[in-house]
């Protein structure tokens, strides 16, 4: 039986190397004896890298691609391509060749060793800034402190998922998800493979600041309610500290305290802030499940049968 591999590449304005990324793919999944599908979902790019995609679906017809009506960020353009993907097995790949294409051949071969799930571990990083590697050393470290699921460390989205598991996580329905972690959750047979991550080919990168930020808020957010627990853990300090400074006063009969109750009172304050910062965060997140939004709308997909167009929830 002849199974399909689908290929699931995010895109947000990657006009500059799409091109070169479809080619050098094709060059690698064309020799494997699977069928395979590559989707592209392009997540609200502006630039003409739906053109490139396009033409690259004139000459092949195993390309296909969802176009959000907007930008809806990279976990979500994952989700959607999970959601159109076919395949007995699906990958999911950085449009930007990042995530180098040889390395899914052995993803395969795992696969087909029985695992489940087979995740590229970052080895070494090219071409990032050292904030950034930073950044994200310290991310997947605290992320391992506070979370309730183990997930393995410097991994990315780069992974090959059974057939099965995508439809597992196709059943969580979360606003804003943390694709990785929902991966760890699922559970099943894991494995990963190491590999080299590359200098992008071209462009930029597209994950500013504040969506690091998001996606690291977002992880910790839905896997850890460890940041509630802190307030409960840091609202004994004031408590203490009060019972403490009542002893005092009763003992030395100083009731003048103003510069000493300022004080006190400043560190209340900043205490019960934080504490209404991390609810809110919280709160956040219930809100947006409240809501009941679509998580995201497809404004049109090409290449696919007529049944599968239409919004997904
Ligand atoms: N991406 C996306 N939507 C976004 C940001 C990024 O679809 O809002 C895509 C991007 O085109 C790339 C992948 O997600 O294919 C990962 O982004 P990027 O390479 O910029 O992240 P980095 O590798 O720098 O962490
Ligand atoms: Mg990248």
């Amino acid at each position: 039986m002849n199974q399909l591999i689908s290929i699931v590449l995010p895109v947000f304005n990657e006009e500059a190397g799409i091109q070169v990324t479809i080619d050098t793919l094709l060059n690698y999944i064309e020799q494997q004896e699977e069928s395979y599908e590559l989707i592209f979902v392009n997540d609200g790019s502006s630039d003409k890298s739906v053109p490139i995609i396009k033409k690259a679906m004139n000459q092949n017809n195993h390309i296909k691609l969802v176009e959000f009506s907007r930008n809806f960020g990279h976990q979500l353009a994952i989700t959607a391509g999970l959601h159109y993907a076919k395949g007995d097995a699906v990958v999911v790949m950085d449009a930007d060749l990042q995530d180098p294409p040889e390395v899914i051949p052995q993803m395969i071969q795992k696969w087909h060793e029985g695992y489940q799930i087979v995740y590229g571990k970052r080895m070494q990083r090219d071409g990032e800034t050292v904030f950034k590697k930073f950044t994200a050393k310290m991310f997947y470290r605290t992320f391992e402190k506070l979370a309730t699921i183990k997930m393995p460390l410097d991994t990315g989205d780069f992974r090959l998922m059974d057939r099965k598991a995508v439809n597992q996580l196709l059943k969580l329905h979360e606003k804003d998800p943390f694709v990785r972690g929902q991966v760890t959750w699922i559970g099943f047979r894991q494995t990963s493979v190491k590999y080299h991550r590359q200098e992008r080919i071209a462009g930029e990168t597209k994950y500013p600041l504040s969506k690091m930020i998001k996606l690291a808020l977002d992880g910790i957010t839905s896997f850890s309610m460890k940041p509630l627990q802190f307030v409960n853990v840091f609202s004994m300090v004031p408590l203490v500290s009060s019972v403490f400074y009542l002893g005092y006063m009763i003992a030395s009969r100083n009731y003048s305290v103003a510069s000493v109750g300022i004080t006190i009172l400043l560190f209340t304050l900043g205490l019960l802030m934080l504490s209404i910062g991390i609810i809110g965060s919280y709160l956040g997140r219930v809100l947006d499940q409240v809501n009941d939004r679509p998580r995201y709308i497809v404004s049109k997909t090409e290449g696919f049968e007529e049944r599968n167009k239409g919004i997904h929830n």
